[in-house]
């Protein structure tokens, strides 16, 4: 270990080291190594046994490695003493094809070796809840229209504020937060950067918010609907091609200042959404958000059909300006790194392909979705999604074979297990039949 890391650490006050990597199902775990240990854990990595955690391994696969990227350690600003590093797992000196994080990266490199730099920002949505998670935390908040609510906002501005200062003193240029649409429902908004920071930060800033949220005895949860009845948590995803140059490559003489090439990459994301829907709305509850009825707000938020428009919240796609497109499809259940490689190899499948979108929807799909009856409809539940999946090609041409046959079968294993539950509504409706 070089004298000058550990004269870093010491610098810094860091005593300790969360050695962590995200699972398929976007689980953070981790080690908590100390830093005389570094040198060994940079050298060699933590052992961990796949098994344990959302991975394709059994418990005779030999140890499995998270080998920490030390460049990309984030001290934890409310436990200084701590540095969060992300890592990628190997084994048998090699590394896993099927991690997401590593995974991301090979869709990344796709993307540098024609030319592209992958920018995005996220937005993820969370609720606010008690401890047990039964209830919204803030009785208060019971505003038929609760977005933008300035006094439920301020209920929370200890912990608002608390994060805030964290993204601010970590450099991440936040710049907005607010109260959704959904009561006890909040949004923090950060600057956008290379997909694969974005999916570190995005990582890191679910712990934060969690872990913050318990220290002022809250709960705080990205559950694609956790309340029935109220909007739920989305996570929009801004992005934009740059050339290797730094030219945003989204800006162009087309319809609405966008270029030919966004206008590919649009059509690559409607083109491949439905073979996505697994990545981007990832659990049984995801498909309670794009499907679901109106909320006590009037709106979900969410699409349920795949269709892009202007600056039109109602569509799949947002253009919101002459820079960048949104994509409103993912919720807040989506592995934060195969959230971004999802939406970038959609969107290199389009530019490889010159997939044509289509004419832009200026309807409001919220009223008017009866007319358009060519739109396809996105899954209408997990099981959906997963056959989609493993029908599609375009998985397997960008993520690889030994990624999608992994997430397929934890997949399918899930809805499995799902359907052994039984649920209080199947009594309900069947027993008297
Ligand atoms: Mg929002």
């Amino acid at each position: 270990m070089s004298v000058e890391f550990v004269r870093q650490a010491q610098a810094k006050g860091i005593k300790y080291f969360l050695i962590s990597f995200t699972d398929l199902f976007g689980v953070v775990r981790s080690k908590l190594a100390p830093l005389s240990a570094m040198e060994d854990m940079i050298e060699e990595g933590a052992g961990f046994a796949g098994f344990a955690a959302h991975l394709d391994m059994t418990p005779a696969h030999p140890d499995m490695f998270a080998m920490p990227e030390i460049d990309r350690m984030i001290q934890l600003p409310w436990k200084p003493e701590v540095g969060w590093v992300p890592s990628d797992v190997h084994m048998d000196g090699k590394v896993v094809e099927h991690g997401p994080r590593a995974t991301l990266k090979r869709v990344l490199e796709t993307a540098e070796s024609s030319g592209y730099s992958v920018m995005s920002g996220v937005e993820p949505e969370f609720f606010v809840l008690s401890p047990d998670g039964e209830s919204l935390a803030d009785p208060s908040d019971i505003r038929g229209k609760p977005c933008y609510d300035q006094q439920a906002l301020m209920r929370r501005y200890d912990l608002i504020s608390e994060i805030c200062d964290a993204m601010l003193s970590l450099e991440w240029e936040p710049y907005q937060n607010d109260h959704e649409d959904a009561n006890g429902q909040f949004e923090m908004n950060w600057g956008f950067s290379d997909a694969l920071t974005t999916a570190d930060r995005h990582t890191f800033f679910k712990i934060m918010v969690k872990s913050l949220a318990e220290k002022h005895g809250l709960r705080a949860t990205f559950m694609p609907k956790p309340m029935p009845l109220l909007t739920g948590n989305g996570c929009h995803v801004h992005l934009s091609l740059w050339s290797r140059g730094g030219e945003n490559q989204m800006k162009g003489q087309g319809e609405l200042g966008l270029s030919e090439l966004a206008y590919h990459c649009i059509g690559g994301l409607l083109s491949n959404a439905r073979s996505v829907a697994l990545i981007t709305n990832p659990v049984v509850n995801s498909y309670k958000r794009i499907n679901a009825p109106r909320t006590h707000s009037g709106a979900t938020w969410s699409p349920n059909t795949v269709t892009y428009g202007g600056n039109n919240r109602t569509h799949m796609i947002r253009i919101p300006g002459d820079n960048r497109i949104e994509v409103r499809l993912a919720d807040g259940a989506a592995n934060p790194y195969l959230l971004q490689a999802a939406v970038a190899a959609a969107s290199l499948d389009g530019i490889k392909s010159k997939a044509d979108p289509g004419k832009r929807l200026d309807i409001d799909m919220y009223a008017e979705s009866a007319s358009a009856v060519d739109a396809p409809k996105l899954p209408l539940n997990m099981l959906d999604a997963i056959r989609l999946f493993e029908e599609a090609g375009m998985p397997r041409e960008y993520f690889g074979e030994e990624f999608c046959t992994a997430l397929a079968k934890l997949k399918n294993d899930e809805w499995n297990e799902y359907m052994r539950h039984f649920s209080a509504w199947e009594r309900e409706n069947a027993l008297d039949i």
